[in-house]
């Protein structure tokens, strides 16, 4: 007897079990925008076996106005105390929004300035004033070479009120010395001066420790995506810039007791590693030392890490040897571009995650603007319809010209049907008739759109614009994101909502030529 196997049901099963894995694959709980994870490079999240994280703006998420308020007052004090700089300055009044990630200040002329992805110079401040017109249009003419010593780009959250407080002391020193000849790029080293060591000398650190439900964000959502991890196999581990007392003091805030398997936060990790110097981590070869909460060295580690132990300091090359976390099984999420992201995509397989906090508020009020921006993809399009059209009229009106001559000849026909003078000229005269209206409608609308577009970007930032767009370009900031981080996101409690197991794919995006 031949068997006959129950086919339905094993199609049946088949069919769940491919149901669940196309539902876990596919991410289809539905997350808002300002909460999902973007993709720029695939990356299956099952090929991975070991997840790093930075600290600062990524375990750890600070409320931003407080810090950037706490960081300017330190600065004003010691540029006070330290620098001579009048005691009135201590009086002027934080500007939130000024400052973005991405900017760039020119040291030389007391400006900021932000840069499209082909290192445009898009807009500019002298102070608070934007600088148009000559100003800007020299910037635009002269190569720019980021490198030298005449610009500091701003690239993390830390780094904010460094930029606010260069354009309110420009302003302010213009203001109260009107006639004076200012020293630009001594006031930027002075700032710099001021802000490195309110880092270094715990002045900010204590006042962040004395106060921690002002500075800093705090929800169950890490304590369940770390764990979720961990459940899924996945080991755990932090390579921070922060030392050892404020990283357990803040890492311990954020997670000790949320969830009952995990007393401390030193149970979610296996490898913990506190000031470790990136983005020379990714270079160098400082010895990994082991220390005590309170920083007290114990000595250097060359066998291999212990589970619960604090070390400093370190290097990548001992790193994957002493944990067997290699290469492109290896996932680093950090907020930082050059210290995470760049010098670790450069000097490792490792896979990265950019965290980009201001994300959240850019996708909600896009939301918020669909209408406009939806206005302005019509108009886009009533505009590159007008160009073809006009391009259209420009074809047949060479068409005509080349009849006109051939008529001189007696040769005028098209189709067999011959056109006498009068005909041919009308129809050049309307043409042009035609192709002046276009154009006309044309200027209109690009005045439309510079003027909807700069109300839509003035909605997000009113000095800046976007995040990751300068005009109708990527910014250089968002440039840098989509070429290094292989996916970015809010925050990294967003995995909550992804499978463990998932894959995310960057969407296909053909080269101009391959566009029809
Ligand atoms: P991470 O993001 O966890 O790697 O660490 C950031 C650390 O760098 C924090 O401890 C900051 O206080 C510190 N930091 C940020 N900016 C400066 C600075 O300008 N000088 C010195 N330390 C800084
Ligand atoms: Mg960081």
């Amino acid at each position: 007897m031949t068997h006959v196997a129950d086919p339905p049901k094993h199609r049946q099963e088949n069919s769940a079990q491919s149901l669940l894995k196309v539902l876990r694959h596919s991410g289809m709980i539905n997350v808002e925008r300002a909460r999902q994870i973007y993709c720029n490079r695939d990356l299956n999240l099952g090929d991975v076996d070991a997840i790093g994280f930075d600290m600062d703006y990524t375990l750890a998420l600070y409320k931003q106005g407080a810090m950037d308020t706490l960081s300017m007052q330190k600065t004003l004090e010691r540029l006070v105390r330290d620098r001579g700089y009048p005691a009135d300055i201590l009086t002027i009044e934080a500007r939130p929004d000024f400052a973005i990630r991405g900017l760039v200040l020119d040291k030389y002329r007391g400006n900021i300035f932000k840069l499209d992805s082909h290192r445009q110079v898009g807009k500019v401040y002298h102070g608070f004033e934007e600088v148009r017109g000559e100003g800007l249009f020299e910037y635009r003419t002269q190569s720019m070479r980021m490198t030298t010593d005449r610009y500091a780009l701003l690239d993390t959250l830390f780094a904010l009120p460094e930029a606010f407080l260069y354009a309110a002391l420009v302003d302010y020193l213009e203001t109260t010395r009107p006639n004076a000849q200012h020293d630009w790029p001594k006031l930027y080293h002075d700032i710099r001066y001021a802000i490195d060591l309110a880092h270094r000398d715990n002045s900010l650190k204590d006042e962040i420790m004395g106060d921690m439900d002002t500075y800093v964000e705090r929800g169950a959502d890490l304590a369940l995506t770390l764990h979720k991890f961990r459940s899924s196999g996945k080991r755990l581990f932090v390579v921070t810039n922060s030392y050892t007392r404020y990283t357990d003091h803040l890492m311990a805030f954020l997670l000790d007791g949320v969830l009952p398997e995990y007393p401390s936060w030193r149970h979610y990790f296996d490898i913990i590693i506190t000031g470790s110097a990136k983005p020379n981590f990714f270079t160098d070869r400082a010895p990994f030392l082991k220390v005590e909460t309170d920083g007290r060295v114990l000595g250097e580690e060359y066998a291999g890490f212990e589970r619960g132990q604090l070390y400093q300091g370190g290097n990548l090359i001992d790193f994957e040897r002493m944990s067997g976390f290699r290469g492109d099984r290896v996932l680093f999420i950090g907020d930082h571009i050059y210290g995470d992201i760049v010098r670790s995509k450069k000097s490792s397989a490792w896979r990265t995650v950019m965290i980009v906090q201001e994300m959240e508020i850019e996708l909600n009020r896009s939301e918020q603007l669909r209408e406009e921006t939806s206005r302005l993809d019509e108009i886009d399009l009533e505009i590159k319809r007008l160009n073809e059209e006009i391009a259209f009229d420009q074809g047949l009106a060479y068409k005509v010209d080349a009849l006109l001559s051939e008529h001189d000849l007696g040769d005028s026909a098209v189709n067999g049907v011959a056109y006498d003078l009068e005909t041919l000229r009308r129809a050049r005269h309307e043409l042009k008739i035609s192709r002046d209206h276009m154009r006309r409608r044309r200027r209109e609308l690009i005045n439309q759109l510079i003027e909807t577009e700069q109300h839509f970007e003035a909605s997000f930032n009113p000095y800046w614009g976007l995040l990751f767009k300068m005009g109708n370009k990527n910014s250089i900031f968002g440039e840098q994101v989509e070429d290094y981080a292989c996916l970015y996101t809010s925050r990294v409690s967003n995995f909550l909502n992804y499978s463990p197991l998932h894959y995310f794919r960057a969407p296909r995006q053909p080269m101009p030529h391959e566009r029809y």
